[in-house]
């Protein structure tokens, strides 16, 4: 019978593909010689190299791509590097919406009348808007200014409820009148913009609360402004060490989106 199953364990493993293990002499491998398989039960018999467990579905859902900014909102960046790969997407829990306030509704440049809590403000698809129009430097925007970061809200129209979280471990550097500063371990620079900033200040009250690890609260998503208010929105930037052109490494702001969606896709797979 040692025979046999050593006959069984070799059909085994030549039964074992790329795709996965298929138990020889399974209808699915067409194995036409059932008279090789071992007994069930017999001591002999091989340890079956044990079914691959399905994969699980990939979960997705709709997002524009990266660089399609909303049309008439400016000219997204090319530049589709996964400059943050493996970071922690920035808020807690989905579903967030990444996407415009200024072209959303309730923003100046709205496509219609609606307020920023407008349902059509709270769905997918995801939007990029890195780069949209503004005045401000950015040396990846093809006009060479614009957005600097990505603009996000959280699963609902409401202040202080949403957790933004450490996108990877690191220092809180600075806190502003409404910017949360993390330099992360990578060496990347990671934004927080309109926190509930009364929040942050309770939760690093010093120098010695501010090292953080990934996933952690840093605040609250709110709209503050700095003495202003904004839409309850996280506006998340990276700066990255970018090459230039044979001299050192510049750190300035990198596209956002193909991160938070490598990082957005891998949360819904843990939490759907
Ligand atoms: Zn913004």
């Amino acid at each position: 019978m040692r025979r046999l199953a050593v006959a069984g364990l070799l059909l085994t493993l030549t039964a074992c593909a790329p795709g996965g293990c298929q138990p020889t002499g399974s209808p699915e491998t067409g194995d036409a010689n059932p008279a090789e398989e071992p007994l069930p039960g017999d001591p002999d018999e091989p340890l079956a190299e044990p079914e691959a467990p399905p994969e699980p579905e990939p979960v997705t859902w709709p997002h524009e791509p990266g660089g399609s900014l909303y049309p008439g909102s400016g000219n997204g960046a090319t530049d589709a590097t996964l400059w943050a790969a493996g970071m922690r997407f920035p808020m807690e829990a989905a579903p967030a919406y990444a996407n415009s306030q200024v072209y959303g509704y309730g923003g100046y440049l709205a496509p219609g009348p609606g307020g920023q809590c407008d349902a059509r403000n709270y769905a997918y698809p995801w939007r990029d808007n890195f780069c949209e129009t503004r005045s401000w430097t950015n040396g990846m925007c093809p006009a060479g200014k614009g957005h600097q970061g990505q603009d996000i809200r959280p699963a609902t129209c409401e202040k202080k409820v949403h957790w933004a979280v450490a996108a990877e471990s690191g220092r809180v550097t600075s806190i502003g009148s409404y910017t949360v500063t993390l330099l992360g371990d990578s060496g990347r620079i990671y934004r927080y913009l309109h926190l509930d900033m009364a929040g942050v200040h309770a939760l690093f009250p010093n120098s010695a609360s501010r090292d953080v690890t990934r996933g952690q609260h840093l605040g609250k998503v709110s709209a503050d402004f700095g003495g202003n208010a904004t839409t309850i929105h996280l506006h998340f930037e990276i700066k990255a060490p970018v090459a230039s052109g044979g001299g050192a490494a510049v750190v300035m702001f990198v596209p956002t989106y193909s991160s938070l969606v490598d990082s957005y896709g891998r949360l819904l797979s843990v939490t759907s």
